[in-house]
């Protein structure tokens, strides 16, 4: 038993201090788990943004700590075993702390790059999504902070907490409902102008990362310069277009992009563009004859 304590430890403090909406997403199944993979391929360059913006404010020591999480991280990248998902109901004991009995929310051990078991029950509520996205990657900082051979909880918390909070001041979130299935933008922009922002999109239990179509939109006007970096802002939904004769939904969403660009001289320049992203939905029967949108493509274009 005392082998058992020494190798792992149990983590749930994080809940308490991470920012984010609060809300609660419907229809959440899978969710969790999408957003914990997206946190953890994020990680790394959030990380390198927080090194470079004095809004991060770390102190020497949590710097050194940052980048042994961020290596690990950067090695576990494609890591299919590093994040398990598992029911402390259904694993009696799994998740308790011998100390005082109480369930908590993650277990790993103290080896790079070893498993981080997750509590299902406690991301989960009722089966809607019960964490959000800023917990996620404040939990996953936490726990590869332990795999960094951090023993103490509470450091491991104020670490990841300046985090989100960094994260949390450029973080924007606009929300819609297609046939009252939440549909959400996430837009996390960097004080750094030379910073591509990252967006994602959540639709049903599922969250779809659109940072590679963003930037393929994104151009400079002239030849031979190149974009270096953007920010989002102004984001904003149209009215859903109905097709009813092919079962078809479009819905577009707006944003403003300040743009920057690098010339051959070095030189960086500023432009500014307007974002349109299209997504088209189909309404696919289910079998319990119930119709509800399916997202069938997305594109990006921006003027
Ligand atoms: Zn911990």
């Amino acid at each position: 038993m005392k082998y058992f304590i020494a190798l792992f430890t149990l983590c749930t403090s994080f809940l308490s201090y991470a920012g984010g909406d609060g809300d609660l997403i419907g229809n959440g199944a899978g969710l969790a788990e999408h957003n914990f993979y997206y946190s953890i391929q994020k990680i790394p360059n959030i990380i390198n943004q927080c090194f470079q913006s004095h809004l991060c404010a770390l102190s020497p020591a949590q710097k050194e700590v940052i980048q042994k999480i961020q290596t690990i991280a950067i090695n576990n990248a494609d890591n299919a075993e590093l994040l398990h998902f598992i029911s402390g109901r259904d694993n009696p004991g799994f998740f308790n702390d011998g100390q005082d009995g109480e369930v908590r929310l993650a277990k790993t051990s103290f080896i790079p790059g070893a498993k981080i078991f997750i509590n299902l029950d406690l991301v989960y509520n009722s089966g809607q999504l019960a964490i959000t996205l800023l917990q996620s990657t404040s939990l996953l900082i936490h726990e590869l902070g332990h795999q960094a051979g951090v023993r103490s909880h509470g450091e491991l918390d104020l670490l990841a907490s300046k985090i989100a909070v960094f994260l949390e001041r450029d973080l924007q979130k606009s929300k819609v409902h297609l046939e009252d299935f939440p549909l959400e933008f996430y837009s996390q922009n960097f004080k750094n102008p030379l910073a591509q922002t990252d967006s994602s999109l959540t639709f049903r239990g599922k969250r779809f990362d659109l940072k590679k179509i963003i930037n393929q939109s994104i151009k400079c006007q002239r030849k031979r310069i190149v974009s270096i970096g953007y920010s989002l802002s102004n984001l904003h939904w149209e009215r859903p277009i109905y097709n009813t004769r092919s079962d078809l939904v479009t819905i577009a969403l707006k944003a403003w992009v300040k743009l920057f660009c690098l010339d051959s001289n070095e030189a960086i320049w500023r432009e500014d563009r307007d974002l349109t992203l299209i997504l088209n939905f189909k309404k696919v029967e289910y079998p319990d004859g119930r119709d509800r949108p399916v997202l069938l493509d997305y594109f990006a274009k921006s003027l």
